[in-house]
Order: C-alpha cells, then sequence, then structure tokens
C-alpha cells in the first residue's frame, strides 16, 4: 500500500515520472490536470467550469478539487495506493486531503527555471490519447502525430507564454508552501529532475519512494 505525492512546478515532469513509476508500485496515477482536461473533451458540467480557469493559467477553485480527488481515490483501483500527481497545490488542499487519508511520502521534483520553460514550450499531447511529447526532447516518429494512435498533437492553451508564465509565479505562491508542510511531517523527500535522462530521474524517484 502506497500513498504518494509528487510536487513540483510545472515542467518537472510529473506526470512523465509517475507514468513510470506507477506501474512499479501497481498504483493508480491520478493527475488532476488529466481529469480536467478529459472533462473539458466531453464538455461536461465539470469540464466547463474548470475551463474558465485552467486557459488562463488560473487554479480551479478549492471545493471543486478537492471533491473530485476524494472521490476518486475512494474507488476500488485505489486500495493498492496512489500517486498524486498535480494535488495538492494549496495549502487548504493539503489539509483536506489530510482529513481522509495518511500520506506516506512526499516526492519533491526540483528543476532550475530555464529547463522548465524549455519543456513546457515544446511540450505537445496527442487529442486523442493524451500522450505527452516534446518537439525536442521526446519527438513523435513523424511531426505531429502521435506515434501510438496517430491522434493529432496540440500545444496546450496554458503552455503558450502568457500562461506559463502565469502559472509558475502561482506554483511559487500557492503550491511551494507546501514544501515546508510535509517537510515538517518528515515525509518530503527531494530528487534531482533536471537530468538529462528521464532513466535517472525515474531510479531517483523509485529510490526515494522505497528509502
Ligand atoms: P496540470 O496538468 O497539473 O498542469 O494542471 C492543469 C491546470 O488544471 C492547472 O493549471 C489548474 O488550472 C488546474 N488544476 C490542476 N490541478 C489542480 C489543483 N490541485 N487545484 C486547482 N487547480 C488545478
Amino acid at each position: 500500500m502506497k500513498r504518494l505525492i509528487f510536487i513540483g512546478p510545472q515542467g518537472a515532469g510529473k506526470g512523465t515520472i509517475a507514468a513510470h513509476v506507477c506501474p512499479k508500485f501497481e498504483i493508480q496515477h491520478i493527475s488532476t490536470g488529466d481529469m480536467f482536461r478529459e472533462a473539458m473533451k466531453k464538455e461536461t458540467e465539470l469540464g466547463k467550469k474548470a475551463k474558465e480557469y485552467i486557459d488562463k493559467g488560473e487554479l480551479v477553485p478549492d471545493e471543486v478539487t478537492v471533491e473530485l480527488v476524494k472521490e476518486r481515490i475512494s474507488r476500488k483501483d485505489c486500495y493498492n495506493g496512489f500517486l498524486l500527481d498535480g494535488f495538492p497545490r494549496t495549502i487548504n488542499q493539503a489539509k483536506e486531503l489530510d482529513k481522509d487519508v495518511e500520506i506516506d511520502k512526499v516526492i519533491l521534483l526540483e528543476a532550475p527555471e530555464e529547463v522548465l520553460m524549455q519543456r513546457l514550450q515544446g511540450r505537445r499531447i496527442c487529442k486523442n490519447c493524451g500522450k505527452v511529447y516534446h518537439t525536442e526532447n521526446i519527438p513523435p516518429k513523424k511531426e505531429g502525430v502521435c506515434d501510438i494512435c496517430e491522434g493529432e498533437l496540440y500545444q496546450r492553451e496554458d503552455d503558450k507564454p502568457e500562461a506559463i508564465k502565469k502559472r509558475l509565479e502561482l506554483y511559487k505562491k500557492e503550491t511551494a508552501p507546501l514544501i515546508e508542510y510535509y517537510k515538517e511531517k518528515g515525509i518530503l523527500k527531494k530528487i534531482d529532475a533536471a537530468q538529462p535522462e528521464l532513466k535517472d530521474i525515474v531510479d531517483d524517484a523509485v529510490k526515494a519512494i522505497e528509502s
């Protein structure tokens, strides 16, 4: 049973690393950003509400996000554990989560701002299956087309320069205080997420989780 959190600025690679780490521990990868994007694609009530905030690079209100996560982690497929990616993002969300579950470990993915900017600006996502690429770091075999399902690749509205700036500022203001919050609880582990080889970052994340 593992209940984990990935914290780190946008572009640190939380989603990519989580996709490699979760199968190793047979736990669910729960990304609030992916859940919102899925809801936006399906144009559900949740999706419509979230879109107002997401496209501008703002946070979706806590009352919406907290309920979404609590419901998701209470499902049967999370009995063996889960890794939260993109949640909590505020101290209030962390406190709400603490009321329901005990978190085993929080992994902080650290990377300097120039690495984050380079990763965010080149990020492309498959419209169909959600797989993440990078124009230089992880290019698809054929430009603009997903290797797996041949879906069209697109750039997230919030990965455009103005929204990126806003999101990184928001991270410093709202999310970075969580580092101290979890450090005080004695469950925080840091890893270097700027290493050029994805495998090295994944290995360090696995070690940090097992430590
Ligand atoms: P991400 O894919 O994690 O970068 O999330 C994309 C966007 O979804 C964020 O910029 C927020 O607008 C929204 N979002 C994701 N997770 C949260 C959260 N925990 N709290 C509030 N908004 C969130």
